[in-house]
């Protein structure tokens, strides 16, 4: 078994493993990196090319397998969650590799699909939508290959582990992990699987190392609903409009959301892009519990019409919208900017369901708008929100049940995956020969 750690081991994004079993290959994820690339379609001008996206970094650079003679090898590419920085890049990538299936769970190929369309590529690879919870076998050159998607939790809804059992043992790939045992949607991790794969030989564990440094548990989505609960209770009530922003990928929040809203008694309208094609892919799937109990408007003319009534009555509605993190277009920034028919006036409400993405753009983006409404006299609530990658313990968890020969920290930047490496020798692992602290672009082979 070779282990090509080709993105996402250096920065935060641009997730990205190759896995080498015989003469076979097998892709996992392949993300972006941009910041604020979550938001990026309220822009409206996705004319990003290849070379362009290499230049910035915006891809993982899987020229890599083309030195190492492992690109037309490459037999299936298997997605683990519709997140942009685990998908996005290969909507720009997939050509190089026609002859690769793609596997993913019903949500995150149909956000796929949307990308695919936004960018306007031809894609002829064969797409493969599969349940969490199943295993398919794969023809090989080594023979018998399986792969499994192992149900979890994390901030958007359909994630899977991903587990490729081979004859030399199991390769896993946990990205991204967070435990939650009580999700608001869907279900629990499924511990009962986990332990059974634990049983037998795991050669190798992939591990989101991103918050290894932290003991601190981020709480589950459970949390962020009391949390929720406890900002819609301090809002300013009466004829004052209600603003509430959050990640548009993040179908459980947004469920919260709508069912805590719902008791203000405000009709509730969705408004922006992004929003409603993350919406519009969970209603595809039958995934969106909410979908009666809203409106969504993403086109201009309706998101103005509906902001003039917003203006007009402002303590009929809830908005829920795009912005949270600032970005250039998005609902909240045109409001803010004075572009839309609505004015946010003294003792309105904004709730952030989100925290600000720790890069500069982000940071900046968002401290600009916070200004802007305060000047306003808008009442902020911030961060309500619990992140989606779990703490050390998390990660501890994970390595005692499924107890791997070789881990490899990811997701992260090589500061970050550090503390897992050290976490690793609690467990009697070897930095160098079985805790591996490794860049992009680098094989282990084992
Ligand atoms: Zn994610």
């Amino acid at each position: 078994m070779e282990i090509c750690t080709v993105g996402g081991f250096d920065e935060v994004g641009k997730n990205m493993t190759a896995v080498k079993i015989g003469e076979d290959v097998f892709i996992f994820d392949c993300g972006f990196f941009l910041p604020g690339i979550i938001e990026l379609q309220e822009t409206e001008k996705i004319g990003y090319s290849l070379p362009g996206l290499r230049r910035v970094g915006g891809v993982p650079d899987e020229r890599i397998l083309d030195s190492l003679g492992w690109r037309t090898k490459v037999k299936a590419i298997f997605l683990s969650h519709a997140h942009l920085d685990h998908i996005g890049g290969l909507t720009f990538l997939i050509g190089r590799y026609p002859n690769a299936e793609v596997f993913g769970t019903p949500f995150t190929i149909e956000v796929l699909k949307s990308l695919i369309e936004d960018s306007k590529i031809r894609v002829t690879n064969k797409l493969r939508i599969v349940n969490q919870d199943s295993m398919h076998i794969l023809k090989s050159s080594e023979g018998k290959i399986e792969v499994e998607f192992i149900r979890t939790t994390h901030s958007t809804i359909d994630c899977s582990f991903l587990a490729l059992h081979t004859k030399e043992g199991t390769f896993f790939y946990a990205l991204d992990l967070k435990f939650d045992n009580q999700p608001t949607l869907g279900s629990p991790p499924n511990y009962k699987r986990l332990k059974e794969i634990g049983e037998k030989k795991v050669r190798a564990l992939v591990i989101d190392a991103l918050y290894s440094y932290s003991e601190k548990r981020p709480g589950g989505e459970k949390v962020a609903e009391h949390l929720l609960e406890d900002a819609f209770s301090k809002v300013n009530r009466g004829d004052r409009a209600l603003f509430v922003t959050t990640f548009s990928s993040h179908i459980e929040r947004l469920n919260n959301i709508v069912k805590i809203g719902r008791r203000t008694n405000r009709e509730i309208i969705f408004l922006g892009r992004s929003l409603a094609k993350y919406v519009s892919c969970a209603i595809k799937v039958g995934k969106c519990p909410f979908k009666e109990k809203i409106k969504i408007m993403k086109y201009r003319n309706q998101v103005e019409s509906i902001l003039r009534r917003v203006e007009a009555k402002r303590g009929k509605y809830l908005i829920v919208c795009t912005g949270h993190q600032g970005e250039e277009n998005s609902i909240l920034d045109r409001i803010a900017k004075s572009e839309t028919p609505f004015k946010f006036k003294e003792s309105d409400n904004v709730i952030f369901s989100s925290s600000v993405i720790p890069t500069e753009v982000n940071i900046e983006a968002r401290r600009k708008l916070d200004v802007k409404l305060r000047k306003m006299g808008v009442k902020l609530q911030v961060d309500v929100h619990v992140h989606g990658h779990g703490s050390r313990e998390d990660m501890r968890e994970l390595i005692k049940i499924l107890k791997p020969e070789h881990i490899i920290p990811a997701h992260g930047s090589q500061e970050q995956e550090k503390p897992l490496i050290e976490l690793s020798e609690e467990f009697g692992y070897i930095p160098g020969k079985t805790a591996h602290l490794m860049k992009n672009g680098e094989v282990l082979k084992i």
